[in-house]
């Protein structure tokens, strides 16, 4: 398994990490297989999808804020940031990409996105490979 550290600049961010993921893959040598993808935090998820036209990202961080609000009357949790939990939910904590010839068999488009949610803040992103 390989960890990597991204330092987030905002509240709420959707940060590319397709090529330090990449990278890691590359150094893995493995050539056929899984790469497991899995971000160890609460307020913080992971997203595969559009990376060619930055304003799906924003978007998508638009449509999540109109979503979960940041306050309201029935929360409970006294950290004061259920909406950052809320939305890690909703994207999830972790993707699957299939790996041939030692590259992911990523659409033309997609890219894959730590999302902040509760920034900034530094965040590990673990990478474990299964190869075939
Ligand atoms: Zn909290």
């Amino acid at each position: 398994m390989e960890t990597i550290n991204v330092h987030t600049r905002e509240h709420a961010q959707l940060i590319d990490i397709t090529r330090e993921i990449q990278e890691l893959l590359s150094k893995s040598n493995m050539t056929t297989g899984i790469l497991n993808v899995f971000v160890p935090h609460t307020t913080a998820g992971i997203t595969i999808n559009e990376s060619a036209d930055p304003s799906v990202a924003y978007d998508i961080l638009a449509v999540l804020d109109r979503l979960v609000p940041w306050r309201e009357p029935y929360y409970q949790h006294r950290e004061g940031n259920t909406a950052s939990h809320v939305k890690a939910s909703l994207v999830g904590s972790s993707v699957r990409v299939i790996v041939e010839d030692g590259g992911m068999k990523l659409g033309t488009w997609q890219g894959i996105f730590l999302c902040e949610f509760d920034g900034p803040r530094t965040r590990k992103v673990h990478v474990a490979f299964q190869s075939n």
